[in-house]
């Protein structure tokens, strides 16, 4: 099959299968052992903390290794209204569903959350942000790049405002590593999220970069990770992320070149094909990968099935709200309606999806779709 659901997950690279099974083999000891064994793997824990830490632009004490970037979205967000003592929280309306949920149960006990809405590109409204920013704000979260459409988030900006307010900033930065420059230290951002398994390395495993002097406290409470995150590391899942982070950083550049190169294709190659096609945040600053679109009204769970059957798998907006039959929020929140919203597809490539693999999909979809837009046309003749 032609894989193009690269925004829920990515195939782990042999690079990091090889390194995890490196680690498990030989560094399988517990790094807080006294141990020479445990000391062995305290030093490759601490070698593999060093090459993420480099590949995301921050010191490698600003890194604390989570189960993903869920965990990290946790973290940030409940330690930074512990810390602060405020209780109002700031976040985009396009969040990932993980930081929405977790709003909505902090609403429940009492914590103020505001949403900053995005226009109808998706792109953040930096003039409804100032309008909410104040005083007992906690932290500001916004993401880096949106999961299902790819338009990224003003995050400099953002967090100019947040520091004016004594507020801490956030990114969930998840879809951005591997596939657009990322530095923590150049984001102005305190906090920031990141996940293994969307660039190439294992599931389960990810990060929080805290900037240093930020006393952000704990999630899980132990002495590992410099008492910010307790718990046995994940050191094989760890090993795979540093040589996933290794990858990705030797080829960056001329990674998201192909991918824009391909995402191009792809978008140039439906349009042409196919009657109806609506991109969304066409006009917006999109990541290189992603294509969020919509063939009409056609049911997003109708073009899945076809394209699936023709062997080429995708999936209606983010991964974590499939399966439900509500249309996404993200979309809603750019105004579009119900109808409209459920029809959205995205497509979603990697540094490895081929010219080859774009023609498939626009053949697979011109050869299933066409007929029912067609059809659909002609009804409405
Ligand atoms: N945030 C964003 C923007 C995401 O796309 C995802 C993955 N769907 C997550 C958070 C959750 O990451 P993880 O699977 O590592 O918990």
């Amino acid at each position: 099959v032609v894989y193009l659901d690269h925004n829920a997950t990515t195939r782990p690279v042999p690079e990091a299968v090889a390194a995890m099974v490196q680690a498990l083999q030989a560094s399988w000891a517990n790094p807080s052992s006294a141990h020479g064994p445990g000391q062995d793997a305290r030093r490759a824990l601490a070698a593999a903390r060093a090459r993420v830490a480099a590949f995301l632009g921050c010191g490698a004490a600003e890194l604390v290794f989570t189960s993903g970037a869920t965990e990290a979205n946790h973290m940030a967000l409940l330690g930074a209204l512990q810390m602060s003592g405020r209780e109002r929280i700031l976040m985009s309306a396009v969040e990932h569903p993980g930081s929405q949920a977790l709003a909505q149960r902090l609403r429940g006990q009492g914590v103020k959350v505001d949403l900053i809405p995005v226009d109808a590109q998706g792109r953040l409204s930096l003039a409804a942000a100032r309008s909410l920013i104040a005083d007992d704000v906690a932290v500001v979260s916004v993401m880096g790049a949106n999961n299902e459409t790819g338009v990224l988030m003003p995050v400099a900006e953002v967090a100019a405002l947040a520091r004016s307010a004594g507020a801490l900033m956030h990114v969930d930065a998840t879809q951005l590593a591997g596939k657009a420059p990322l530095s923590f230290a150049a984001s102005g951002a305190d906090l920031m999220s990141v996940s293994a398994h969307k660039l190439g390395g294992p599931k389960g495993v990810g990060a929080l970069m805290v900037r240093k002097g930020v006393a952000l406290p704990a999630l899980l409470s132990g002495r590992q990770e410099r008492n910010r995150r307790g718990g046995t590391e994940n050191l094989p899942g760890i090993a795979g992320f540093a040589a996933a982070c290794d990858r990705a950083a030797a080829t960056l550049a001329a990674d998201i070149r192909h991918m824009a190169a391909q995402r191009a294709r792809l978008e140039a190659g439906l349009a042409a094909a196919l009657p109806g096609v609506h991109v969304y945040g066409a006009e917006a600053e999109r990541l290189c990968n992603t294509l969020c679109l919509r063939f009409g009204t056609l049911d997003a769970e109708q073009v899945l099935m076809k394209l699936e059957r023709a062997g080429i798998v995708a999936s209606s907006g983010a991964a974590c709200s499939a399966g439900g039959t509500q249309p996404s929020h993200v979309l809603l929140a750019m105004g579009e309606s119900p109808l409209h919203a459920k029809a959205a597809v995205r497509l979603s490539l990697g540094f490895d999806t081929t010219a080859a693999d774009i023609d498939a999909a626009i053949a697979a979809a011109t050869q299933e779709l066409l007929p029912l837009l067609a059809d659909g046309l002609a009804a409405a003749a």
